[in-house]
């Protein structure tokens, strides 16, 4: 049993069942056991890759797009360049280092970086050494007189999320309870929910929707920014358009696993309702792309064979597979996806289409 599972239980025990969106939470940012609180969860020793792990070109044709919309944006003389959840820093230094091609771009950038676990502040630290970042636990605390360029890379699919089941005019709620001393899964009563009312069109019963709180509210801080000081935001995650289905996911050493199994030392996420981040914001947003049709239309590929010119035997193959890993219909091209925001009557960034 892990430590974390005995926390769970005694507070199941005292308090009775929990929502999904709070044993997400628990796993992943209880502050002496929670996943992202105690390791460093990426790469081959981890338990997942994420596209800048994967290679630098991921990074370097973000960091074009963001350089592309300051050029027509009118060259502010500062900006924030701010990330989400990122993890390593790997691609915010991808980001930093494409940028210096464009040195004023550069220069203006002031770097924020919103990030809850403390062990990975320690690492974007190490990997952002020739830069000062600062660091905020919330988008709030984003200067608000800044225009603001945002990425967030696979940092919603960590938030937590509700799943509600169709019950009539009503909801069940999936809650973890005790079955015979061990985690299980059960539902509330059924009641209605407001967030869900456009729901109780296109669902029948026993139909499984997520409801994700803090995402709208994020993407509604991230919108206002951009309206009033201009930038943009880039946004890339797994999943797609309206929740439908359970699609909670725990990930230990690469493979999935029961979500309710190693908490804490499992990887919990869920695929990202998009539809939901864009729904009701003060500023524009592009038509949801999948990330292999996204980094086609910035050139992924001539990129690829310029970086492959210089590489040879092993180098050359890992270099090859992770162009096919990151665009590649099968693999990560198709099922991850992205959306952009800019002001209303600006250009999309590069790569995006309204
Ligand atoms: N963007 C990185 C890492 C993705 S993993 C990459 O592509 O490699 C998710 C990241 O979001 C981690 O850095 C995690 O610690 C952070 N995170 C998760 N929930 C968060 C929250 N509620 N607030 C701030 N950061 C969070």
């Amino acid at each position: 049993m892990t430590p974390l599972e005995q926390i769970l239980k005694s507070q199941i025990t005292t308090q009775g069942p929990m929502s999904v969106a709070e044993y997400m939470s628990t796993c992943l940012l209880h502050p002496e056991y929670g996943y992202y609180s105690t390791r460093d969860p990426f790469g081959a020793g981890g338990d997942f890759i994420t596209a800048p792990e994967i290679s630098q070109m991921f990074g370097e044709l973000i960091g074009l797009t963001l350089a592309q919309v300051w050029m027509d944006q009118g060259q502010p003389a500062k900006i924030a360049l701010a990330e989400l959840g990122p993890g390593r820093g790997t691609l915010m230094a991808d980001i930093l280092r494409t940028a210096k091609a464009v040195p004023s771009f550069a220069q203006a950038c002031e770097i924020h970086l919103i990030e809850a676990s403390p062990k990975l502040r320690e690492v974007q630290a190490a990997t952002l050494s020739a830069y000062t970042p600062v660091w905020h636990d919330h988008v709030n605390q984003l200067p608000s007189d800044l225009p603001l360029y945002a990425i967030a890379n696979e940092f919603f699919d960590a938030l937590p999320i509700r799943q509600m089941i169709r019950d009539g005019e009503g909801w069940r709620e999936r809650q973890i309870g005790l079955d015979n001393d061990a985690l299980a899964f059960g539902l509330s009563i059924s009641a209605p929910l407001a967030a869900l009312d456009h729901r109780l069109s296109d669902t029948k019963d026993g139909d499984l929707v997520e409801l994700c709180a803090q995402a709208p509210l994020i993407m509604r801080t991230l919108a206002e920014r951009i309206q009033a000081n201009g930038g943009a935001a880039v946004i890339f995650d797994y999943g797609d358009w309206r929740s439908l289905g359970d699609t909670l996911q725990a990930v230990y050493a690469h493979e999935k696993v029961p979500a309710l199994l190693k908490p804490g030392q499992s990887d919990l996420t869920s695929h990202v309702d998009f539809e939901a981040l864009i729904t009701d914001l003060p500023c524009t947003h592009s038509r949801l792309t999948t990330q292999g049709v996204f980094l086609e239309r910035l050139g992924i590929t001539d990129r690829a064979q310029a970086l492959a010119k210089s590489l040879s035997g092993t180098a050359l193959e890992h270099h090859i597979a992770a162009h096919r890993r990151l665009t590649h219909p099968d693999e990560m091209g198709t099922i991850f996806k992205t959306l952009a925001l800019f002001p209303k009557g600006a250009h999309p960034p590069a790569g995006y289409e309204v």
